[in-house]
């Protein structure tokens, strides 16, 4: 079929990375028209996206809950901390799905195309099930061959978890404390961890996370989770909503262009290796990307560059499969270290110095055999 339309810039994946892509281009003034394709534009499950931030950081306006004390609990170890400057923020896509269509729809630059892409060309070209699209400048691109990576990466793990929104009949929940990492369950399928953020005293999202080699199949994390609240908890409760998400831990070596295609998101290597977090980094990478296009001024390089970060996440992935209790890796900086600067590190904010700080709260031992390949 014909082009409808040649946009200066088409995004492929309209989803966090790519909204945040077009939002910073129209914020920060490209005039050019932008053409989103997407292959589910209308009928999205909801996400949950959190980060850490300072209160004043234009990226927490976008949140609609916020925490300032985390929860860090083992079998040894309960450790309340307060975060200040810092909060603990969660987006719920619906409503960031909801500002960005309407901020980009406002614009008149932009327009939405529900279609599946099949594949995207350097020289521009989206080729979708029902058109292909050609665009001037460039693709900006959040879609990934998870067989490739898979194939390529050295470390893969899955960072999969199953949630749901719960409401008690009565307050079981503190309000202000966030259950940041709850390692007080068995270790069946991996590392296993349970992550509680309350909306209020009564509702939270509980959500049972693992990081393991493979998934499970879907009624087994119900079950895990259905055992937790079970244990934890004696009241009565509703089920509001339900959430299933898969995230790769890789130290793949993530794209950063080809030709007229700029990676972003997930596909761009956004996403933490180690830690799965990825949406605070994506609004900043996206932004950066953002001024690069309108200054004319995007590098032409392959691949994204190597940083101490992406060092540390190789060797962290690998302890992480290796270690007998990979739980307890965490429990030696979250004790020994002050916990905003475990934050800092996990977020690639301190200094190398900040960095070696946390590092040596460690077990040596399984670090030193990753480093030799042991
Ligand atoms: C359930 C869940 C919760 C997460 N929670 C957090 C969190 O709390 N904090 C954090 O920092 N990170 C979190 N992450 C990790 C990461 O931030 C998110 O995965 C984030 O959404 C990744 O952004 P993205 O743009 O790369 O991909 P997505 O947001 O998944 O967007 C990709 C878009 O591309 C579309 N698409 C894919 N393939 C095609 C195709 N062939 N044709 C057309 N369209 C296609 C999809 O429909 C989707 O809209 C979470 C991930 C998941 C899955």
């Amino acid at each position: 079929m014909a082009n409808r339309l040649r946009p200066e810039i088409i995004i492929t994946g309209a989803g966090a990375s790519g909204l945040w892509m077009g939002y910073h281009l129209i914020n920060h003034g490209f005039k050019g028209k932008i053409l989103f394709i997407d292959q589910n534009l209308y009928s999205r499950k909801g996400k949950n996206w959190s980060f850490w931030a300072k209160e004043d950081e234009e990226i927490s306006k976008f949140a609609s809950f916020s925490w300032d004390t985390l929860l860090f609990e083992t079998p040894k170890v309960y450790k309340e901390f307060p975060i200040a400057p810092l909060k603990y923020f969660t987006v719920r896509s619906s409503s960031f799905e909801g500002f960005m269509l309407h901020f980009l729809k406002e614009s008149g630059q932009t327009e939405f195309v529900e279609d599946e892409i099949i594949e995207v060309l350097g020289n521009g070209t989206a080729i979708c099930k029902n058109n292909t699209y050609q665009a001037e400048e460039f693709i900006l691109s959040s879609i990934y061959d998870l067989e490739h990576i898979q194939k390529e990466a050295r470390s893969f793990l899955w960072q999969h978890f199953y949630g749901r929104v719960i409401e008690f009949d009565q307050p079981v929940f503190k309000e202000n404390v966030m259950g940041f990492m709850n390692f007080e369950i068995p270790q069946t399928h991996g590392i296993d961890f349970i992550y509680t953020l309350p909306f209020s005293d009564r509702m939270a999202l509980v959500e049972y996370t693992i990081f393991s080699k493979d998934l499970l199949e879907f009624d087994e994390y119900a079950k895990a989770w259905d055992q937790y609240i079970k244990k934890t908890f004696k009241s009565e409760y509703w089920v509001l909503e339900e959430e299933f998400g898969k995230i790769p831990m890789t130290d793949f070596r993530f794209p950063y262009r080809k030709e007229k295609i700029l990676y972003i998101g997930t596909a761009g290597g956004h996403v933490r290796g180690a830690t799965g977090y990825g949406f605070k980094n994506m609004y900043h990478e996206t932004q950066n990307l953002a001024l690069k296009i309108i200054s004319g001024k995007v590098p032409n390089q392959p691949f994204q560059s190597k940083t101490r970060h992406d060092f540390y996440d190789s060797v962290f992935l690998k302890v992480l499969k290796t270690h007998p209790n990979p739980y307890e890796i965490f429990e030696s900086m979250f004790t020994k270290r002050n916990p905003k600067d475990v934050l800092k590190f996990l977020g690639k904010e301190g200094s190398l110095l900040d960095d070696l700080k946390i590092i040596s709260a460690c077990p040596p031992i399984p670090f030193i055999k990753a480093l030799f390949g042991k």
